[in-house]
């Protein structure tokens, strides 16, 4: 057992300074990944910054946008009507997530910070580069059915976790923080970094930096869009390959198209090279097929997930399709 304080930030400004003040200080809103890591000893806070009497709730619609409040509950986003009419996307993502219980729990803002599912990250008696930073990598040469594909490098080939991020990247969502150097607003395709030589490091988040709120723009392509998530079973189950597709299409011709792959990367994975195959293009099954040879491009296994390499091509072209079924 290790000895953890506690407190209780009363407004933005004080949270921020107590973890920007603490190297070893972490927020905690829901609970449901840092509690985990906590319990396998993987994270080990100084203090653990109680962040859910701060007022950063709830879903805002407006006209071109949607802005979620980064302590919604992810059971409360999926259930609203605005996200519901502009991103169903999203909203499968969300439901495809974890469990209800879980769904009930966990804020938004958590899910999209969420550490790794890499068994090695989470086994203290293994080495993981992540974790502790020259370490090594396990998972290079051990169990890797679960890794990426694209991303990569040769200090760390986990894949990230979130489902939501990988719908949210699809549809252009951007982050917006409060930090001691003020406000920012992120590009989500902008937030996650690869792994390179520092895989401990995972956002462009400075220390004490907190997500207030997540905004998605208003879009055809968003609305006519869906999630798949290809996993070893139905329920309670990380993604193999997982795809966030939206289609803008006008008198059978697409438009706009925006892709992204979940399960492959240490980050949500955008398709730009499916996305060009299929602007102007019919939408049909041959050009969703001719589309999706694209998305396995520059992609590599290790072993045990040789299969997603393919597998990636036949989820995107089933996404497509899905898409384009949508009303
Ligand atoms: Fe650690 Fe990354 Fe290697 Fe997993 S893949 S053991 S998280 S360095």
């Amino acid at each position: 057992m290790r000895p953890v304080s506690y407190a209780r930030a009363t407004d933005t400004a004080q949270a921020i300074a107590f973890v920007g003040g603490d190297a070893h200080a972490e927020f905690i809103a829901g609970g449901t990944n840092v509690i985990d890591l906590m319990k396998d000893d993987v994270a080990r806070p100084s203090t653990l910054v109680d962040i859910t009497r701060l007022p950063l709730g709830g879903v805002t619609p407006a006209a071109t946008s949607v802005r979620i409040g980064a302590l919604a509950r992810m059971s409360e986003v999926a259930d609203h009507p605005a996200m519901q009419t502009n991103f169903p996307a999203v909203v499968q993502a969300l439901n495809e997530s974890a469990s209800p219980q879980l769904r009930n729990m966990a804020t938004i803002g958590g899910n999209v910070m969420q550490r790794t599912r890499c068994t090695y990250f989470r086994d203290v008696s293994q080495p993981c580069n992540k974790r502790a930073p020259g370490a090594g990598c396990a998972a290079i040469g051990g169990v890797n059915r679960m890794h990426s594909v694209i991303g990569t490098s040769t200090h760390c080939i986990c894949a990230h976790a979130s489902d939501l991020a990988v719908a949210l990247l699809m549809a252009d969502a951007i982050v917006h923080t409060r930090g001691a150097q003020g406000e920012r607003a992120i590009p989500l395709a902008g937030f996650y970094l690869l792994p390179g030589s520092t895989p401990e490091r995972e956002t462009v988040l400075e220390r004490g930096e907190l997500i207030e709120a997540i905004e998605i723009p208003v879009s055809t392509a968003a609305r006519r869009s869906v999630y798949l998530k290809v996993r070893d079973r139905r329920q309670y189950e990380f993604a193999l390959v997982s795809v966030a597709a939206g289609l803008d299409i006008q008198g059978g011709i697409i438009r706009a198209a925006r892709v992204a792959l979940g399960g492959v990367a240490p980050k949500p994975w955008r398709a730009h090279d499916v996305e060009a195959q299929l602007i102007g293009k019919p939408a049909n099954d041959r050009t969703f097929a001719a589309a999706a040879a694209y998305a396995s491009t520059g992609m590599r296994g290790f072993g045990e997930n040789d299969f997603k390499v393919p597998l990636s091509d036949r989820a995107v072209e089933r996404a497509l399709s899905m898409a384009e079924a949508v009303a």
